[in-house]
């Protein structure tokens, strides 16, 4: 029997933390069964942000960082397929393909485009980054994947992909019999954690998040510097549990809810004390990440694990790859060889 498909992935820019758990890796490991599922490591996407030669020399070794985070919260390299996105030919074909299915106005409405140009400081964006979401479609589409679990900053990305999707089988196949599936998007439990920092997006590159591989020391320091109710300047104040970073990580992260919903109450009326309140958070986050730290410890054992996924996962992509774009020629009659 055929499984409907998932595919999703992370970018090789840095160390995976919280927000990337509860946004799609819980979702990954949830699925894993239901699902016949392809992650993509996505190098190449680095480049559309990470263009200097020192940050392109950071990618071997976060290529390395988010498989090993993939697989220590539990996903099975031998149920899915995980695979290099620079190991894969038929990717930049189709995205040049795709490419003229989309309009330069419809990726420049792409509200992600405008937030990473501010918060990297790009006056102009280059034909790259524009067409990041181009890049993904044929990420995405060439396995024909079904669902993307994807945290919310992804969702607008997601929205393109079913456009290119769309416009390929309106203009080359019938309604009946689609070349290309239209995924739908399965957004995380905690659509965006935010961060220590109350930012909106807990992130790699703003140092504001929890990282998979962070040890209880460095836990318990983040937690205690977590930012917390500005208004509460003594434990006797009622202070705000709504929209509170210490109690939204409670909530997705203390297994002990009875706990959590004691110090909600106590917080409220002024019984609590924010040195309680966080000592609870980071034991809660400790006890969470313990068996992520224990799987990673004993996948650190093969020195080549990594290499091996990739190698399995890429061929097994490449291949799935080569019929889809094959299947894309065939309805487009782009087959010059094949009608001699
Ligand atoms: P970068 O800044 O390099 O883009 P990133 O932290 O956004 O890094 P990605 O590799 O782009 O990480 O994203 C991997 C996945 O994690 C995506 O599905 C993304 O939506 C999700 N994700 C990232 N940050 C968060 C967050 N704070 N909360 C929920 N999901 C998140
Ligand atoms: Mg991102």
């Amino acid at each position: 029997m055929t499984r409907p498909r998932i595919m999703t992935g992370d970018r090789p820019t840095g160390a995976m933390h919280l927000g990337h758990y509860v946004g799609t890796l819980a979702n990954r490991v949830r699925l894993q069964d239901a699902y016949e599922c392809f992650f993509i490591v996505a190098d190449l996407h680095t480049l559309t942000t990470n263009i200097e030669r020192e940050k392109v020399a950071q990618v071997n070794q976060h290529i390395r960082d988010v498989v090993l985070d993939n697989l220590s919260v539990g996903i099975d390299p031998e149920r899915s397929h995980y695979y290099l996105q620079s190991l894969i030919p038929q990717i930049p074909e189709m995205a040049l393909i795709f490419s003229n299915l989309v309009t330069v106005a419809r990726l420049s409405r792409v509200p992600t485009l405008k937030e990473v140009m501010g918060n990297l400081s790009i006056s102009e964006e280059s034909l790259g980054l524009l067409s990041y979401p181009v890049l993904q479609a044929a990420d995405i589409l060439c396995v024909r994947a079904n669902l993307v679990p994807v945290g919310k900053d992804q969702a607008s990305h997601l929205e393109v992909t079913r456009e290119i999707a769309r416009r390929f089988n309106f203009l080359y196949a019938s309604e009946e019999r689609p070349v290309l599936p239209e995924p739908d998007t399965l957004i995380g439990d905690v659509p965006t954690l935010i961060g220590l920092d109350g930012q909106a997006k807990a992130s790699k590159s703003l140092g504001n998040a929890i990282l998979l591989t962070d040890d209880a020391a460095t836990v318990e320091q983040k937690v205690r510097g977590m930012y917390t109710d500005p208004n509460r300047i003594r434990a006797d104040i009622p202070g705000r549990v709504e929209g509170n970073p210490v109690f939204i990580y409670h909530d997705a992260f203390n297994d002990h809810k009875e706990e959590v919903d004691d110090l909600k109450e106590r917080y409220a009326q002024g019984k609590v004390g924010d040195v309680e309140v966080k000592r609870k958070l980071a034991a809660a986050i400790n006890r969470f990440l313990d068996p992520i730290r224990e799987r990673r410890a004993e996948l650190e054992r093969n020195p080549r694990i990594v290499e091996e996924v990739l190698a399995a996962g890429s061929e097994r992509t490449r291949a799935e790859s080569a019929e889809t774009l094959y299947l894309m020629k065939e309805a487009m009659g782009l087959m010059w060889g094949a009608q001699q």
